[in-house]
């Protein structure tokens, strides 16, 4: 064997060891790039190299223009969206599945993966205390687990769509029921099964943010009366822009009274629920139909690894399996092509198993509890502070906030707080992110990361404050 074509240990040695001075050395790095679209491209040749270049050079050249266009979410001091890590546990296993280069769409081409799946979703679906005949599946993201359950849920009308399509018949209009605090995946996910975004229906929600299940009531059975067809219901454990909860239980009881399927998008917050005094998150997830949880979110499992609770996988099946000859095997055993789109499915099972057996449920458990903890001593801060405000309440490590100075009307104080987080986030020190909550522009910072300290959090906290005077003078004067 070349050296080409084989197994090369000093390569991976040299890949070893940036790996471990990477996490040793997060101040080495800006946490947001200073960098302009286009500069990667550019620094790039326009063709692919004829001749192979030594293993050397393309981690020279790694370092030298992907390192410094890179913004890095594994860093201590990434505060934005959901901020996430990869536990170098379940970075090695990344490199074991790379090295088996399994596609584990049927047992027979994967049986270890096949089953280490079954079980390593077992025994997350323990951990969240989910009905044991519940069958877990991973997919890539919530967002292809979350349409996944949706096109279960049609299939489950029985209205014939996969044979016959919906193009020319007489079907009703099919409604899904959200809030405007859901994520946007599941309108997406009416435009690709065919439902149509104007039937993608928009619950009220209450004073914090949670869906309204009188109102949610209200607008099912108008829309029975009206002819249409309510599929499905979406309720967030965990929305995206202020981690509020829907009543999943109050929810659960409106669907099931209409034969509604409900779906529960708990792609953040859901991993808390393995946390004894956090399981409230899920009350009533017994009585859904599906369930998303993300390990690539809150579990220290690199991208990408989403996983689908459901309550009846035969539905999903239904709505998927399609077996060509090719394809045909034996075996009596679960092949995971039959549940989704894809054939060929990553091993995404071992970096699960790796990171669940690496640090124990405890070891996740304590780690989560000291992102909430931090997250709810920086409220406190923020509450403390003349003129800055909390924007809405922050059960888990996600808060809300905004710095509002008495006298401004609503957008200038838009302009001055997106100013701020503009001239943080240009420090390249932190890195944190907005949203709009009821119209009002809103400064969020999520703790998610396995090294963030709380010497980072004060850190962040440092860099706000110091960047309200320059926001405020280029702003507002
Ligand atoms: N659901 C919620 C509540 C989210 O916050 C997100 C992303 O942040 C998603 C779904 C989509 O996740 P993914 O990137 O895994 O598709």
């Amino acid at each position: 064997m070349t050296d080409r074509e084989g197994w090369m240990r000093e390569d991976f040695e040299r890949v070893g060891a940036w790996i471990e001075s990477y996490f040793a050395h997060p101040e080495a790095y800006r946490v947001m790039p200073q960098i302009h679209p286009g500069e990667v491209v550019a620094a790039l040749p326009p063709a692919a190299p004829e001749l192979g270049v030594p293993f050397d050079e393309i981690m020279n050249d790694f370092e030298r223009i992907i390192l410094p266009a890179t913004t890095h979410w594994n860093h201590p001091r990434f505060f934005a969206y959901f901020a996430t890590s990869a536990a170098p546990a379940a970075i090695a296993a990344e490199a074991l599945a790379a090295t088996l280069d399994v596609k584990a769409m049927l047992w027979r081409t994967s049986p270890a993966a096949t089953e280490l799946e079954e079980v390593t979703m077992r025994w997350l679906g323990q951990l969240l205390d989910l009905p044991p005949q519940w069958t877990g599946i991973i997919y890539d993201t919530a967002s292809i687990a979350g349409f996944t359950a949706l096109a279960a849920a049609r299939e489950a009308l029985d209205l014939s769509i996969r044979e016959e399509g919906m193009a020319g018949r007489s079907l009703p209009a099919l409604r899904i029921y959200i809030t405007a605090e859901t994520h946007s995946h599941v309108e997406k996910a009416a435009i690709a099964l065919g439902l149509g975004q104007r039937n993608v229906v928009r619950v009220p929600c209450d004073g914090v943010f949670r869906m309204n299940p009188a109102a949610l009531r209200a607008r099912i059975e108008a829309d029975i009366g009206a002819g249409m067809k309510p599929v499905a219901v979406v309720a967030t454990v965990g929305t995206t822009s202020t981690t509020s909860v829907d009543p999943v239980r109050e929810i659960a009881q409106v669907a099931r009274e209409y034969g509604v399927w409900l779906h529960v998008d708990a792609a953040y917050a859901g991993i808390a629920a393995i946390i004894p005094e956090f399981r409230a998150l899920l009350d009533g997830v017994e009585l859904a139909d599906s369930l998303v949880v993300n390990p690539h979110k809150w579990m220290f499992v690199p991208m990408d690894c989403s996983a689908l609770f459901v309550r009846d996988e035969s539905i999903v099946r239904r709505a998927f399996s399609l077996v060509p000859e090719y394809l045909t095997t034996p075996e009596a055993a679960v092949n995971y092509m039959d549940y989704g789109l894809q054939l060929g499915r990553r091993f995404r099972a071992l970096k699960l198993w790796f990171v669940l057996r690496h640090f124990g449920a405890q070891g996740i458990r304590q780690r989560l509890r000291e992102h909430i903890a931090l997250a709810q001593e920086f409220a406190e801060w923020v509450r403390a502070e003349p003129h800055w405000e909390v924007l809405a309440p922050h059960p888990l490590s996600v808060v809300c906030f905004r710095y509002a100075p008495p006298g401004l009307d609503e957008s200038q104080l838009e302009r001055l707080n997106a100013a701020i987080m503009h001239a943080v986030n240009a420090t390249g020190e932190v890195f944190i992110s907005h949203t709009k909550i009821d119209g009002r522009y809103t400064i969020r910072l999520a703790i998610g990361n396995l090294r963030t300290q709380r010497s980072d959090v004060e850190h962040a906290w440092r860099i706000l404050q110091r960047e309200v005077k320059p926001a405020n003078s280029t702003v507002l004067h």
